[in-house]
């Protein structure tokens, strides 16, 4: 950046400050897209008069609500609720919903701002959004989800729609939480149509969304290996997380001949020296879908492994690294023991895992690091897929989805070559997927005037 470009850049980033008071989240997903932006438009006025950065920086709406629900004690319960509406310049809001006690307003900002890029570079008609709530699913019966569940859409349906914003599941809203949602939604709205994605297969849902996210960043993952020369095979993989994303990440990293050493949950991290293979991947499914246990269990049923509580496996040697849980989970010291430890790729499963330092240090090493919005759109890619099947009233094959994600997977690591590749081939996977992402969504907003 030239030294006017430099205060122009602080002046916006000052600005953004003043303007999301109590946000970091957001202002630090906002700072490490609009770095790159700066940039790319440096010479391009059209993007200038027009102020897009500074439009695209500001949400559409933020919708937020009361839900209230009563416990299984007949206590009256009270959570927020929120649905952010970040930018549909491109396509309908598409995004999840987080139902997690760390859940505010300015997450939800972040990851749906983040879902306005990632959902670009899908190449769909996808805008970006994303929503949820404080509410701890965790130690609550079928019933309070339930519950939950249904005062939360008797608000949300009204801003929701298959042409106008189609939510999907994330962090603690899996099938049986869209289960509940969709039938509340069919039930006050009195229509059945692909309102939510992520459903079950008996009501609309798609083969393979629910191993989309992990099997597509595992895809990325080999996409960049490829470029360089390597491959996923015979390699060692740290993963973190042991929900949706976790899990089927790992069950690609076996199928491609990899081995995986750890994985986890907010208590702590398991490692196994031996390998995460596909039977054990399949109990710890079962253990955290149908028993809704803790990791740690892993340990009483499988000898050689051990738990190391309130802890995260960065500091394990390893080859690869998957982050599958949440946001902020590799801080500058961690992302430093996996450049020391030689770890050669980073795949990010989860919504913007690395902090800022930690994603310096991969760079300044010239470690692979392929970042959420492009590695992880693997999920959003397939139920943007499960919304061109109900609106055609079919259902498509598995096979046919497998070939699209992995073809998806690729034009995304085509896109980030195209607009991150040095001189020498070298690919800054942040920068190219940052700009392929806001090309479309700023294009499409100069064709509509000022909105
Ligand atoms: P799940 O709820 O299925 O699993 C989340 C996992 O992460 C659990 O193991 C959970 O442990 C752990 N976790 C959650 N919060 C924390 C925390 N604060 N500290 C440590 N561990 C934590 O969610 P998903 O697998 O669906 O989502 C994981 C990540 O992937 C999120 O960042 C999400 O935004 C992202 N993502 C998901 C997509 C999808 O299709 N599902 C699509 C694209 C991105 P515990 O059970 O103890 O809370």
């Amino acid at each position: 950046m030239a030294i006017s470009d430099h205060v122009d850049f602080d002046r916006f980033l000052n600005g953004l400050k003043k303007r999301n008071p109590g946000q970091p989240e957001y202002i630090q997903a906002v700072h490490e897209v609009a770095q790159d932006i700066f940039d790319f438009i440096g010479d391009k006025e059209e993007y200038h008069a027009a102020q897009i950065l500074r439009r695209i920086a500001e949400p559409d709406r933020v919708i937020s609500f009361r839900v209230c629900w009563e416990d299984d004690n007949h206590n009256i319960r009270v959570q927020r609720g929120w649905r952010v509406q970040n930018n549909n310049a491109i396509g309908p809001y598409k995004g999840g919903l987080r139902f997690h006690p760390t859940v505010t307003e300015s997450v939800l900002k972040f990851l749906a701002f983040e879902q306005t890029f990632k959902n670009s570079l899908t190449g769909l008609p996808m805008g970006g959004g994303k929503g949820g709530s404080n509410f701890n699913p965790k130690g609550k019966s079928d019933g309070e989800i339930m519950r939950f569940c249904q005062s939360f859409m008797t608000e949300l349906y009204r801003h929701v729609g298959p042409d106008v914003d189609v939510p999907a599941g994330d962090i603690g809203v899996g099938a049986r939480e869209i289960g509940y949602m969709f039938g509340q939604y069919k039930r006050i709205s009195g229509r059945w149509e692909g309102v939510l994605t992520g459903k079950g297969r008996e009501y609309g849902g798609s083969e393979l969304r629910p191993e989309a996210t992990g099997y597509g960043a595992v895809y990325f993952l080999e996409n960049m290996l490829k470029h360089a020369g390597n491959s996923v095979d015979g390699k060692t993989a740290l993963i973190s997380g042991s929900g949706n994303v976790a899990t089927h990440a790992a069950e690609k990293v076996v199928e491609l001949g990899g081995k995986v050493l750890t994985l986890s949950d907010s208590s702590g991290f398991i490692h196994d020296p031996d390998g995460i293979d596909q039977n054990k991947i399949d109990w710890i499914k079962d253990l955290k879908v149908n028993r809704r246990g803790r990791i740690s269990e892993y340990c009483e049923e499988f000898n050689g492994a051990t738990f190391h509580e309130g802890q995260r496996p960065w500091h394990v040697a390893a080859d690869l690294a998957l982050p599958c849980a949440t946001q902020n989970e590799i801080d500058a010291a961690q992302g430093q023991a996996l450049v020391d430890n030689g770890v050669i790729a980073i795949s990010e499963g989860a919504n913007m895992p690395s902090s800022l330092d930690a994603i310096k240090a991969f760079q300044d090493n010239k470690v692979l690091y392929g970042p959420g919005k492009a590695s992880n759109a693997g999920g959003v890619a397939v139920s943007g897929l499960e919304m061109s099947q109900n609106a055609e009233r079919r259902s498509w094959d598995a096979t046919l989805l497998g070939r699209t994600l992995q073809d998806i997977m690729s034009d995304i690591h085509t896109k980030c070559g195209e607009y991150g590749s040095d001189q020498n081939g070298h690919i800054n996977y942040v920068k190219g997927a940052n700009i392929a992402g806001f090309k479309k969504v700023a294009d499409a907003m100069l064709a509509y005037g000022v909105l």
